[in-house]
């Protein structure tokens, strides 16, 4: 495809777009009376105009229920958690029974790890990636040391080659091969927060199994952004946070996987409360747990509902429009903003590099620029020109235009900011 760095072909891009529509389904913070254009996604995504009715829902069956709530409301309580599975297992590649919602991010991987660390005898060590996201770092390295391991012996951390910005798929294999028996767990940002690279994570979980490890991945940076086969990729377990590409709203609840080998089986360590037993006995109180089926075994309070809500909103947007359509717009979403920036890198003589892998295959929605010899105060102007992006020091800016809400008119819009943010801080 021939791409222009033109208006009005951008606008024809969009009219192009089958799922331009959904743009209005989303409240864009406003800058000068439009929309700001949204480049952090993969940050918070922006909320759902339906989300304050499915909050709102909640608050009136609970003024007029009260505790009646829990059964009556139009969407009973008592199990409003299971509303998600069925939608969830569509985004992430999976069958119902092994998904569930609960708790956040790294309080779910540390559960997860009560049944899928298991350090026994010569097999201790886990295997995650160079400079993860910090929460993974200190999640690892204090499970660790729980288990009473010094984790500069037990962490083996995945390098990049030097003066190289993305992972090697056969340097991955090569470290599991070399830990190999001694690995108790490989557990991996599944696209990488800083770069945006996706990682190969079904060959990776073939290789750790023929290891005898266990393979889980933080799809933090996955979910709702990147085609997942958790159970045809034969995965362990995995979660992600869900204000990210899932658009439920700051801070909300985190989903799970557990791979239905792990399903009903009474020695499985976990750590246990009452919404993981057995539902049509659980308000009996009976003193002997009894595993709900599935994932939802690992539940343990009573869920959040309030959080819940703009959580199921924003997810029954994605069953509408299905993965296979976000991700066909992403693929086109994406090319034409690199051809953007590369256009205007050519015209203001700059020297962008996109650290992102260029094959679509390896990267989502997010693309990393190394802006150099540009400093801080270029990203001080796009903000104050309606860009919302982030900076990472030294100098990467990511932008991530989630295709559910961003259009191809922003990505134009952006390059003209950008270009004249260049120029006039070099006059
Ligand atoms: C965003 C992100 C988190 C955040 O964890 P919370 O527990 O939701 O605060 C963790 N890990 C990765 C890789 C992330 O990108």
């Amino acid at each position: 495809m021939q791409f222009q760095n033109t208006l009005e072909y951008a606008r024809e891009l969009d009219a192009q777009d089958s799922i331009s529509s959904y743009r209005e389904e989303f409240i864009f913070p406003q800058h000068q009376g439009n929309n700001v254009i949204y480049f952090t996604g993969n940050s918070l995504g922006l909320q759902p105009k339906s989300a304050r009715n499915y909050v709102d829902e909640i608050m009136t069956d609970w003024a007029n229920l009260a505790v009646e709530g829990h059964f009556s409301a139009k969407k009973p309580w008592w199990d409003y958690h299971e509303r998600f599975s069925g939608k969830l297992a569509k985004v992430v590649g999976a069958k119902p029974a092994e998904v569930t919602v609960m708790n956040t991010l790294t309080v779910n991987l540390h559960l997860l790890m009560v049944s899928f660390y298991r350090p026994e005898g010569r097999r201790y060590k886990i295997i995650c990636e160079e400079k993860a996201f910090p929460s993974d770092q200190y999640m690892i390295s204090s499970q660790v040391r729980f288990h009473g391991y010094d984790p500069k012996d037990a962490i083996v951390e995945i390098k990049r080659r030097e003066g190289e910005n993305n992972f090697r798929t056969q340097d991955i294999l090569a470290t599991i091969r070399e830990v190999g028996e001694e690995c108790a767990l490989i557990l991996i940002g599944g696209v990488n927060y800083y770069t945006g690279q996706v990682l190969a994570m079904e060959e990776i979980t073939k290789s750790g199994h023929e290891i005898g490890a266990f393979v889980g991945w933080d799809l933090a940076h996955a979910a709702g952004n990147i085609e997942l086969k958790l159970n045809h990729w034969n995965v362990d377990f995995a979660a992600w946070c869900s204000y990210k590409y899932m658009n439920s709203g700051p801070g909300n609840a985190s989903g799970c996987f557990i791979n239905e080998k792990y399903h009903n089986q009474k020695d499985i360590p976990r750590f246990e409360g009452w919404w993981g037993h057995n539902k049509e006995r659980r308000f009996l109180m009976e003193p002997e747990f009894q595993p709900e089926n599935g994932a939802d075994a690992w539940q343990i309070s009573n869920a959040p509902v309030l959080a819940l809500a703009p959580y199921l909103a924003s997810l029954e947007m994605f069953d509408k429009v299905g993965m296979p359509a976000l991700i066909e717009k992403r693929n086109k979403l994406v090319a034409y903003l690199e051809f953007v920036l590369h256009e205007i890198d050519k015209e203001v003589d700059s020297n962008f590099e996109i650290i992102t892998p260029k094959n679509q295959d390896e990267r989502g929605t997010q693309l990393s620029v190394f802006l150099h010899g540009q400093g801080r105060a270029l990203f001080n102007y796009l903000m104050k020109n309606g860009v919302i992006t982030d900076w990472r020091e030294p100098n990467v800016i990511r932008l991530a235009p989630a295709p559910f809400y961003c259009s191809f008119e922003d990505m134009y819009q952006f390059g003209q900011i950008l270009k004249k943010g260049i120029q006039e801080k070099s006059v």
